[in-house]
Parts: C-alpha cells; sequence; structure tokens
C-alpha cells in the first residue's frame, strides 16, 4: 500500500537516472526519498518474455503522464573487467539507452555461442536499490545510507550476480567493521568467479559495508559508535541506528540467507569459524553448508546484523577469520572455500566440488583473561588443542619484570587468540571452544527461495538517548545484553562480531 504513495518519488528518482549530467545526484536523491519497493507484480513475472512486454508497455508510457513505469534495468556489467573510477559513479541503472529492445533483456554471452540461444533464462528478475536485475546477468548498484550528510561519503558498491536460473539469494557482507579486511578480499574472490548462466538463484555481495569506517582504517562509524550493534536499527535514532536501518530495509530484506564476514577484534586472530545461534534449524542448514569448519554457538550480541536477520527470519551466519588490519592468504582461501562450498550445498552452483569432510565440528566457547597487565606471549597456536593447566602464554611486567602465567582452565581448541601485544588486566587473551553436545545443535531445515524473509524487522521502539555533541573521544562499548551460553556477561563485550 505504501508503494503506490511513493510513486511520485518514483518518478523524480527515474527523471535522475536519465540524465547522465544528474548522475551524481543519483544517490542523493535516495537519501530524500526513500526508494519505493517493487510492487508483488513486478517482483515476479512469470518468464522473460513478460519482461519484454512490460518494457515495451514501459516505452510507451513514457510520452504519457502514467506513472507506471517499470523500474529501469541494470546495467548488465561484466564484474571481472576492470572499471575506472567514474564508471563506479555512474547511476547504478540506467533507462536510457536505445529502446529497449530483447536483446538488452538477454544473458550477456558471445553471439557466437550457441548454447545461449538454446538455455532460456528462467530466473527472476531481482530487484533492489531501484533497480531491476534481469535473469543471467551482473551489475554493480549503490546503497547509501539516507542519513549521510549529502555530498560528502561515496555510495556503498552493490555487486550483483543474478543466476540464468531461479534459486535463493546468497547474500555476502564484509567490512561491517571498517579495519576487518579478509572479508573484503573473499567476497571479491567469489564474486568474480561466479557464472550467470549456471548460477541457480543470485548472489549479492558487498564487500565494505562499513565505507566510513574503511576509509579511516577503524571498526567504527565516524561517531565511535559499532554498526553491528544497531541492527535492524532505526530511523529515528543514532547516526549508527539510521545507517543500519538503511542497509537492512535496502538491502538485508532481499537475502534468503546471509554470511556476514568478520576477523577477531582489537589484535585478537581468529581460527576460521562460523558463528549462529543453532537452536535455528535453517542456520544449522548454513553451517553444515560450509564443509568441515569450525562451528561456534552463540546468539549474537544484540544489535548484530546476524541476530536481526535471524530475527527477521533470514537465515544467517557469521565467517570470521583471521585478525584487523591484516590479510592473510590462509583465512581468505579458507572463507572463500566455504563459501564455494555452501554455494554447492545450497544448489545454487554445482561447478564448486565439495569440500572434505561434510560435517563441521560444533563448540561453546569461553574467554581466558589476563589477569596482569604487561606484554602477552603466547604458547599456544590458533586450532591447538589444548588440556586444563596447559601454559597458553605468559604477561610479563616490563616495569618490575614480574611474569604471570596463562594456564588453560579448560579441555579445548584455541579458536581464537591475542596476538603478541601489550594487555591490560582482564585483556580477554584465549577464546577456547569446548565441543558442544549434538543434542543442543538442531536437525537442520533446507534454504530455499520459498524462505521468503519477513518484508522488514519491525522498527525498534526504544529509542537511543540523543548523542551529545563533546566530540565524541570517548571509545563507545559494545552494547550487548544477551546471554552468553558460559554464562559470563563479562564476555559480551568481547564478541569479535
Ligand atoms: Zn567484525
Amino acid at each position: 500500500m505504501r508503494h503506490r504513495a511513493l510513486r511520485p518519488s518514483l518518478l523524480l528518482a527515474l527523471y535522475c537516472l536519465a540524465a547522465p549530467s544528474l548522475a551524481l545526484d543519483e544517490s542523493t536523491q535516495s537519501d530524500k526519498a526513500p526508494k519505493p519497493e517493487p510492487s508483488a507484480q513486478q517482483t515476479a513475472p512469470a518468464e522473460p518474455s513478460l519482461d519484454t512486454n512490460a518494457l515495451q508497455e514501459g516505452a510507451q508510457r513514457n510520452t504519457g503522464d502514467q506513472p507506471e513505469k517499470p523500474i529501469p534495468k541494470a546495467k548488465s556489467v561484466e564484474l571481472d573487467k576492470p572499471v575506472s573510477e567514474s564508471e563506479l559513479v555512474a547511476p547504478p541503472a540506467t533507462d536510457e539507452e536505445p529502446a529497449p529492445t530483447l536483446e538488452t533483456a538477454q544473458p550477456e554471452a558471445p553471439a557466437e555461442t550457441p548454447t545461449v540461444e538454446e538455455q532460456e533464462p528462467i530466473g527472476r528478475p531481482l530487484q533492489l536499490l531501484g533497480a531491476e536485475v534481469p535473469p543471467a546477468t551482473t551489475t554493480r548498484l549503490a546503497w547509501s545510507p539516507r542519513q549521510h550528510f549529502e555530498g560528502v561519503y561515496s555510495a556503498t558498491p552493490v555487486l550483483v550476480v543474478n543466476g540464468a536460473e531461479t534459486g535463493p539469494t546468497l547474500c555476502l557482507f564484509a567490512a561491517i567493521h571498517g579495519d576487518e579486511l579478509n572479508g573484503i578480499e573473499t567476497v571479491r574472490r567469489v564474486m568474480y568467479n561466479l557464472d550467470t548462466e549456471t548460477l541457480k538463484g543470485a548472489v549479492i555481495g558487498v564487500p565494505i559495508v562499513n565505507l566510513q569506517g574503511f576509509h579511516r582504517s577503524s571498526r567504527y562509524l565516524t561517531d565511535r559508535r559499532d554498526l553491528n550493534r544497531h541492527f535492524p536499527g532505526d530511523n529515528r535514532g543514532s547516526s549508527a541506528s539510521r545507517i543500519a536501518r538503511s542497509f537492512f530495509d535496502e538491502v538485508v530484506v532481499h537475502c534468503n540467507a546471509i554470511v556476514d564476514l568478520h576477523t577477531g577484534s582489537f589484535y585478537r586472530t581468529n581460527l576460521p569459524q562460523l558463528r549462529g545461534d543453532l537452536k535455528d534449524p535453517k542456520v544449522v542448514k548454513l553451517t553444515k553448508g560450509f564443509g568441515s569448519t569450525v562451528v561456534l554457538h552463540s546468539d549474537g550480541a544484540k544489535g548484530t546484523l546476524r541476530r536481526a536477520a535471524v530475527e527477521a527470519g533470514i537465515p544467517t551466519v557469521t565467517l570470521e577469520a583471521g585478525a584487523p588490519m591484516v590479510l592473510d592468504e590462509l583465512s581468505v582461501s579458507h572463507s572463500v572455500k566455504g563459501i564455494r562450498t555452501l554455494l554447492n550445498q545450497l544448489g545454487m552452483m554445482s561447478k564448486f566440488s565439495l569440500w572434505g569432510d561434510p560435517e563441521p565440528v560444533y563448540y561453546n566457547s569461553t574467554w581466558q583473561r589476563a589477569t596482569t597487565g604487561g606484554i602477552i606471549f603466547s604458547n599456544v597456536k590458533l586450532g591447538s588443542t589444548v588440556r586444563k593447566g596447559d601454559l597458553l602464554g605468559t604477561v610479563t611486567n616490563p616495569i618490575t619484570n614480574v611474569r604471570k602465567e596463562i594456564r588453560s582452565q579448560y579441555n579445548g581448541r584455541i579458536l581464537g587468540m591475542a596476538m603478541n601485544q601489550v594487555v591490560q588486566p582482564g585483556f580477554a587473551a584465549y577464546h577456547i571452544g569446548i565441543q558442544a553436545p549434538e543434542e543442543q545443535i538442531s536437525a537442520p531445515q533446507e534454504v530455499t527461495v520459498k524462505a521468503e524473509p519477513a518484508p522488514a524487522a519491525p522498527e525498534t521502539t526504544t529509542s537511543e538517548p540523543p548523542q551529545q555533541d563533546t566530540g565524541a573521544t570517548v571509545e563507545q562499548p559494545a552494547q550487548s545484553t544477551e546471554t552468553e551460553p558460559s554464562g559470563d556477561p563479562e564476555e559480551q563485550s568481547e564478541e569479535d562480531e
């Protein structure tokens, strides 16, 4: 119903899209007026041929004043071809091409390939961010947080690969924390190796969600808030909350399943691992898709994208690998392999062969902390199996030369740990995984395109206190109130994601 009311803004947006000289205005326009959501009719045309009809009808209507113009088709781009900066800021969608013909709706492929003619695309057009991505095409769109101050921030690129056949929409998000680099490279490698002709469903990749933080090599937004503690967000809340809401409404709700990529935080590094709420059967199905990867049970801190998406009915896991500000090949290649295996397991991509033992290992976890301040050196490595009483590391006071040992209080495995550094007493130094009992893990349930996400999570009604204009020099601690499996409330702020 509210879609109808938004039609005038759609017309305005389309006008801007059609004028190349206004290319930069397009993203700012979206901030003034919420983008219209596609109508049900537009969401699921039965066949591509209907598309063509719709386009022709649209072309006829262009001469009239009817506000029924279809959403513009996204410009099809070959993702593996390098582009110039100017191309990246071009409007995400274009309707100004000479008379939309059947050819523009066809998959991009060399004309001489006969199989293209035979292979009728039966996929569905994907509509998001004010554009329509036809089946068997790839494109780059742009998301701009509504709250930004016009002309200052650039739009965040959103890569879309829509397959020739129907299937779920898998979303890959990275750098919600701007200093976490491994996920950016992981998304790049996955996205640029997808084949639209054989892909069933769609993959949406956002390599850098927190562009503000990324530009400053910071985990946080410019207001020092942690974006991943503000989902699903609130249009009347803090800056972080508004950005979260915009991303949730414009991108997240289009996903049937999500992998949110992270690394350890604050000079800690993580063994490649998934985190998910194992009480949710669809989340369990996702974790099984990654092959032999460590899986940590956790509901997710309140405000994380993962938790908000799961609450909105979209199965989501966090994939943690490596440390912030570091690009490491082992973490990236493990992550890429895991996601490709998942694409295979979800029936979206058969060319990626399955990876190793399909059964992941499930853990609960607890943190072991430094009891004294000083310089920490570790005696264990990521992934090490430890027994109760084993020496994990030492903390030495550089002034007094007093050395204290940290010994394991558990039998388990090192899933995350501090890199050698100066620590304060209480610093979470070792994240120890303790194998979870089988009965704790729900039976997996298929993730299909039918598992339509809830249209949008209800807006949070709790309004945050107004932000003081004090120069914001105080770092915001993670605001989380969830219960950890270990029951230690102190650990809530130590979640990496
Ligand atoms: Zn993170």
